[in-house]
Parts: C-alpha cells; sequence; structure tokens
C-alpha cells in the first residue's frame, strides 16, 4: 500500500493516478471513498456533522483500506495524518510518501478554493501546524517544479527496498510485521520509523546469538545497547529468569526510554514480552522472530507469559509490540523439527480459515518460508484484530489443541507442541467428519497432508480414553459437563461446538481403534 499525503494542492490526486498506472495498483482516493459511502461533499459534511465526524468518518475509511490484502495507491486528506493513530494505521500497512510543496506553489494549484474547506487565511497556519505530521513519512518528495508524472516517477524509483508490511489493526493501534530474507539487516532503521529510544536492552536466544553473531552485532552497531542471553529452552520462562532479568535491567540503569528486543523463538519472545510489560509499567517492544513458530504465531498477538510450578503460560500479560520482524534468513539454522514444529499450526490456519495457504503446502515442493510466513501472519493478525484479548474468537486458534495439550502433558513435554497438535487435529477432522460436518474428501485431505509431512513421530504416544476424561474433567475449558470443540465442516472453516464430554470420549474411543 501506498499512501500519499500532503497539503491541498500538493497532488495526491493527479499523482496518484499517474502512480497507480505506472504501478498497475488501483487507485484510491480517500475523500472520495467518504463522500460516495455519505453521499454529501466534504463542506457538507463539515457543515452538517463537524470536524470531528469528518475525522472519524476518515479513519474508519483508512481502516477499512489497510484490512485489505491487495496493495493500493491511497490518496489521503490533507488533515489525515495529523492523527497519530491514522499514520500508524498507514506505517503498518505500507509506505507514506509526502508529497511536499512551499505555501506558495500550493496556493497557485489550487484554482478553486470553494470547494475545500479549511482554505482560508488561516490556510498558512495550518499548513505550519500540519509540517511535524507530514514529515513522519517513509518517503519525502519536493514536488514544486515537477510534473506529475516526473512525480510519480521519483516514487517509483524510490519505494524500493521499503518493506510493505502486514498490519495488526488493534481498537487504538495498529503494527505492522515486516516479512522478508536479510532484513534484520534494517533492524535500526526500521526501529527508527516507529520510535527513537536512547537505547535496546536486547534479550537473545543463546543459540541465536552464539550462530548468528557477527549479523547480529552489525545490524545494531551505533546505538546503545545491553545484550541478555537467554538459555535456549522451556526453562528459561521462569520467575527467577525473569527476576534475573529484571535486576540486570536496573543495575544497567535502564529507563523508559528504552526499547526491549526480543531476538529469538517463542521462548525469547514471550520473555521479552513479559519483562517488557511489567519493567517500570511498560516499555516499547520489538520482535525479532528467528523461529518459523515465532513467525507464523508466538510473535503475533501481544500474549506473554511465563510458567511457574502450577503449569505452562499461567502468568502472563497483554502487550503488543511496537513490530514484528520476521527475516527468514534465520531459520537456515534451525532444525528440521523447529520447522515441522511449525508446519503444523502452519496447517491449522489452512484448515480453520484459509484454503489458499493449506493448497500452497498441499501442492508440495520446496517452500517459500517468507510467502508461508507472510500467509500464516495475515491469519493471525486477522484473528487478533478481531479478538484483541481473547474474548472469544482466539478459541478457534485451538484447533487440534485439546487432544494436543493431553499429549504434551502426558509425555512430560517430551512430545513437541507442534507433534501433539498435529496429532490432535487428527482427532479433531475425524470427530469433525463423525459428526457429519466434514466430508470424507475433506478428511482425507488433511490426514494425508499431515502424515505427508510426517509431523507426529512414530514413539508419540496418545492418552488413554481414561486420561484424556481425567484432563477434560480439569479443563478450564470443561463447564457444564461440556467441551468447547474446535471443529472444521470443510477445508478453510471452522465452527466450535459444545459436545457432551461422554460423546468426545466414545468418539476419542473409536478414533483410537483406527489410529
Ligand atoms: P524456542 O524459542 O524454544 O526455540 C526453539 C529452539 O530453536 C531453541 O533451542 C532455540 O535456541 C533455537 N533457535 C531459535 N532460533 C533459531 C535459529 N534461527 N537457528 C537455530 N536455532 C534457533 O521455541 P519456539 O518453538 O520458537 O516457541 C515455543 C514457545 O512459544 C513456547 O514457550 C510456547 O509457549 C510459546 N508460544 C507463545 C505464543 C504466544 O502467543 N505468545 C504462541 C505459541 C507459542
Ligand atoms: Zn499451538
Amino acid at each position: 500500500m501506498i499512501f500519499l499525503t500532503g497539503f491541498m494542492g500538493s497532488g495526491k490526486t493527479t499523482v496518484g493516478n499517474v502512480l497507480s498506472s505506472l504501478l498497475g495498483r488501483e487507485f484510491v482516493d480517500l475523500d472520495e471513498r467518504i463522500t460516495e459511502e455519505i453521499g454529501g461533499s466534504i463542506p457538507e459534511i463539515f457543515a452538517y456533522a463537524g470536524e470531528k465526524a469528518f475525522r472519524f468518518l476518515e479513519t474508519e475509511t483508512l481502516l477499512s483500506i489497510a484490512a485489505r490484502e491487495e496493495k493500493y495507491v491511497v490518496a489521503t486528506g490533507g488533515g489525515l495524518p495529523v492523527d497519530p493513530l491514522n499514520r500508524s494505521l498507514m506505517k503498518s500497512c505500507g509506505i507514506i510518501v509526502h508529497l511536499r510543496a512551499r505555501f506558495e506553489t500550493l496556493k497557485q494549484r489550487v484554482s478553486d478554493p470553494s470547494g475545500r474547506p479549511l482554505w482560508n487565511d488561516d490556510a498558512r497556519e495550518l499548513f505550519k501546524i500540519r509540517q511535524a505530521a507530514y514529515e513522519d513519512a517513509d518517503i519525502i518528495i519536493d514536488t514544486d517544479e515537477k510534473t506529475p508524472h516526473e512525480v510519480a516517477s521519483e516514487i517509483c524509483s524510490k519505494i524500493e527496498g521499503h518493506p510493505e508490511p502486514i498490519p495488526v489493526i488493534l481498537s487504538d493501534s495498529a503494527y505492522p510485521i515486516y516479512i522478508g530474507e536479510g532484513i534484520f539487516k534494517d533492524i535500526n532503521s526500521l526501529i527508527a520509523r516507529h520510535i527513537k529510544p536512547e537505547g535496546i536492552f536486547a534479550l537473545i536466544d543463546a543459540n541465536v546469538l552464539r550462530m548468528h553473531k557477527v549479523a547480529i552485532e552489525e545490524a545494531l552497531k551505533g546505538v546503545p545497547i545491553h545484550i541478555m542471553e537467554v538459555p535456549s529452552g522451556e526453562q528459561s520462562k521462569s520467575e527467577a529468569f525473569v527476576q534475573t532479568i529484571l535486576s540486570k535491567m536496573f543495575s544497567s540503569q535502564i529507563n523508559r526510554e528504552w526499547i526491549c528486543l526480543g531476538i529469538g523463538g517463542g521462548v525469547t519472545g514471550d520473555l521479552a514480552g513479559f519483562v517488557s510489560s511489567i519493567f517500570m509499567r511498560g516499555i516499547p517492544l520489538v520482535h525479532a522472530a528467528t523461529t518459523l513458530l515465532a513467525q507464523v504465531d508466538s510473535a503475533i498477538g501481544g500474549k506473554t507469559a511465563i510458567n511457574n510450578a502450577f503449569g505452562k503460560n499461567l502468568v502472563g500479560t497483554f502487550h503488543q509490540p511496537l513490530f514484528v520482524l520476521s527475516d527468514v534468513m534465520f531459520l537456515r539454522t534451525l532444525e528440521e523439527i523447529q520447522l515441522k514444529n511449525a508446519m503444523a499450526e502452519a496447517i491449522k490456519y489452512g484448515v480453520i480459515m484459509d484454503t489458499e495457504l493449506f493448497d500452497y503446502i498441499e501442492k508440495g515442493g520446496p517452500l517459500d518460508y517468507a510467502r508461508l510466513a507472510a500467509m500464516c501472519s495475515r491469519d493471525k493478525a486477522c484473528i487478533v484484530s478481531a479478538d484483541e484479548r481473547e474474548g472469544g474468537l482466539r478459541r478457534i486458534l485451538n484447533f487440534g489443541h485439546t487432544l494436543g495439550h493431553v499429549i504434551e502433558q502426558i509425555s512430560n513435554y517430551a512430545v513437541y507442541h507442534g507433534q501433539a497438535v498435529a496429532a490432535g487435529m487428527l482427532f479433531a477432522s475425524w470427530l469433525s467428519h463423525k459428526l457429519g460436518l466434514l466430508g470424507a474428501g475433506g478428511l482425507e485431505r488433511i490426514n494425508g497432508l499431515i502424515r505427508r509431512e510426517q509431523l507426529i513421530a512414530d514413539d508419540v504416544r496418545l492418552p488413554l480414553v481414561e486420561e484424556l476424561a481425567g484432563f477434560m474433567a480439569m479443563d478450564k475449558k470443561a463447564s457444564g459437563g461440556g467441551i468447547y470443540f474446535v471443529l472444521t465442516p470443510s477445508i478453510g472453516n471452522v465452527t466450535v461446538k459444545k459436545l457432551p464430554d461422554s460423546e468426545v470420549l466414545e468418539a476419542y474411543k473409536e478414533f483410537l481403534h483406527g489410529f
């Protein structure tokens, strides 16, 4: 998405039209969208409902554009970038291009000022006030003596190298997920795009630091930085290690002007998220995800967690990052088993909501991980946007997880989460079929893909019926003698049904026979 910003007369519509044909992208004029929707001109909306109402409509319209997968060229209204939320929305899904011009040039260009609200004697003042917001752009083009075609060509030559991220849109903010090969080297400039911190407190997975030391040090040079290594493994997500990190932060005199950067997989991400949410009541966080699991799942959504004696992920917060960076270059050093672990979650998105993703994995052949991460990130972002604080919809992400969690627990977490979920998905699909929801063809495809990808090791033990019954009784999700079960009526679709425990257990008994 390319957003053109600038004062009245800066040429956003004219340049936008030329640019859209140069890039072969559809052109959207936001003001036009609003007037079409409302059925009145902008001066009429201003006169009838006031500027506040117009600004609300503007943000709503921008939101609807930002959420689209298509890449547009968008001309924005002159006052739109003043609201930081609008700038954060634009940054989260695209590139902001400011069409700059001198005030005199603009005045000359606007031949019919009568149709434009706010274009009067106060315009110069307004022009001055808005400058700071306009300057907060990725690309600034001086347009004074240039034709629209010259400006559009200049934009074309400058947008290369600027990533167009995937947005996570929240109720009062938005953040981008940058995905690509070799983009970690740009981390400093990406941070600067969002914030100017005093320094970076980096929590880095020990394996990642060892294997990518030079690249990490090179990318982060030039900024004050404190690095703390996170020992590999789940045991780092402990209360004791959180204390160690906090002590290090205080003794290093980190303050609220610093940011926390987590470089690693889900363990480092959950820790960095948790610590940054409680240190001095919260400092900004950036996730640089280095495992496929973190890139397709754990880095997105703002859930943070540590474990304690009572169980996994029982202590945590919601703390959304400034942005997520998923550089697939890191995946080259990742063990095969970790890739498989994440593939289970990727197939899960395919089954519950994304036929294109399912088809892509099913097609076989070498995977383009950047494409895979982008598809999964879009899916997770979509669910997180609709259910920011896990009110209900996020439950669909638990497809395959009911049985999966039990498999993990009875193995004392020796079985990888992805393997357990893969086995859980086999049961969830089988149950969907048995309940008359999923056709035989769909069941066969899901089974076939999970088996072909060899996601479940031979020694994964499925729970006995009695074991499952015990866990279901304890499960916090079980209420009033039933369990909310995530099922699929067809690939790409999902439904949640409350089933009596007895029905699930009866079905599971049958499933075990055929496993
Ligand atoms: P992980 O962070 O433990 O990483 C797996 C292993 O890969 C580790 O040994 C690590 O040292 C190593 N590693 C990481 N990056 C590497 C690289 N580029 N090259 C080589 N080795 C590398 O595990 P994970 O699978 O990424 O994440 C699992 C964790 O995520 C769990 O603790 C889980 O609870 C959590 N999680 C959180 C959420 C959430 O929404 N917050 C969602 C899903 C999972
Ligand atoms: Zn999972």
